[in-house]
């Protein structure tokens, strides 16, 4: 059999997978967290519903909490490699397009490292 290491797409590893479909959902969390209350009290008053001012504070309590769970979640992914936080190191960025740890391709699909070794023999 031929080995096709190399090519990408080909021989996926899954773990690598369940690993960015879960930071889809932790990344679309993070989106819906900051979106929703400004949505509705945008929204609301095109619609001729008057929002009363008390459980709009709340609300606001409620937003800035979900938020903040939200964004920790996002920021604790953990690489699908190094096991480390994917975008927090000595240089934190939440836009990293490589683990900021192993600079580990964001969406890889298994270890690049692997298709080197590969191609070397
Ligand atoms: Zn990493």
């Amino acid at each position: 059999m031929k080995v096709t290491a190399g090519v990408a797409g080909r021989n996926p590893d899954p773990a690598y997978l369940a690993a960015w479909r879960d930071y889809v959902r932790r990344r679309r969390a993070l989106v819906a967290s900051m979106v929703w209350l400004p949505a509705i009290v945008v929204v609301a008053p095109r619609l001729g519903v008057h929002l009363p001012e008390p459980p709009l504070i709340a609300a606001g309590a409620g937003w800035l909490g979900l938020f903040a769970i939200a964004n920790y979640r996002h920021s604790s992914f953990r690489c699908p490699r190094c096991g480390r936080p994917f975008f927090i190191g000595l240089v934190s960025n939440a836009f990293a397009a490589r683990c900021v740890n192993c600079k580990l391709p964001k969406w890889a699909e298994r270890d690049p490292s692997f298709d080197v070794d590969r191609n070397l023999d």
